[in-house]
């Protein structure tokens, strides 16, 4: 138990030990842009599959670390903030939000049935097409959308982030908060990308939670780690 307590220690004190944190994930992002595209769309299946020993370990950390259109929106969310000020994040109110980030859980599933009915020939080539290209369009509106809204397209629109956001539900380290250290500031809850309220929880266990790790990086009170369950 001890042995395993100092493992979890060791992860988030490397990870607060990285002093330029935000470059090593553009560069992780820029070498998932690479990758896309080099080898194109279905890349980043691969990618997410190799990346899955660790998104046992810790979660999704494609989403968080390397994927390209996290790079956009990152970059867009960026932008925004500095235009918007304190207007940043307020165009979708919390109710909204927490029925809109099913959203993206209907767009995997309709996929998913889409490539079946595909493979069966129920479905046209005509009709496929159309479907990706719509895709498209909604995944370029979303990345734009993040100029307003943090990750809006992770939150709301990515069938590839919903599929990995499965594996939440069996990682074996999650991100527990120290109530004893904890003073109830906030910044974690403010800098999630995903709107999970860090803050308020003893383990985070929501499986929109993309393995950022924003919210330990820059607790001030070294109250949050990633602990064994
Ligand atoms: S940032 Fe740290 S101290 Fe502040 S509310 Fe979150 S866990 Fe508590
Ligand atoms: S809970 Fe922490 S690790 Fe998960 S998405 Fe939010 S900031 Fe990132």
């Amino acid at each position: 138990m001890g042995i395993r307590l100092n493992k979890a220690e060791t992860i988030t004190s490397k990870l607060k030990n990285i002093k330029r944190i935000n470059t090593y994930r553009s560069v992780l992002q820029l070498v998932g842009l690479s990758i896309f595209m080099y080898f194109g769309m279905e890349s980043t299946i691969y990618v997410i599959l190799l990346t899955i020993p660790l998104a046992l370990l810790v979660g999704p950390v494609y989403c968080g670390w390397m994927c390209p259109r996290g790079m956009f929106q990152d970059l867009a969310g960026l932008m925004g903030r500095k235009v918007l000020g304190k207007r940043y994040n307020k165009l979708i109110p919390k109710e909204v939000h927490n029925r809109l980030r099913y959203f993206r859980y209907i767009i995997m599933i309709f996929v998913l049935v889409t490539v079946v009915l595909y493979e069966l020939q129920i479905v046209g080539e005509s009709l496929e097409s159309a479907i990706v290209d719509g895709l498209i369009a909604i995944m370029v509106i979303s990345i734009l959308l993040s100029f307003f809204v943090d990750r809006a397209a992770c939150k709301y629109f990515c069938k590839d982030g919903a599929a990995a956001s499965l594996i939440n539900l069996v990682i074996l380290k999650k991100i527990k908060r120290n109530s004893s250290l904890c003073d109830s500031c906030g910044i974690c809850d403010r800098v999630c990308p995903m709107w999970i309220n860090v803050s308020k929880k003893d383990v985070v266990e929501d499986k929109t939670c993309i393995s950022c790790f924003k919210c330990v990086y820059e607790c001030p009170r070294d109250a949050l780690s990633i602990e064994e369950d």
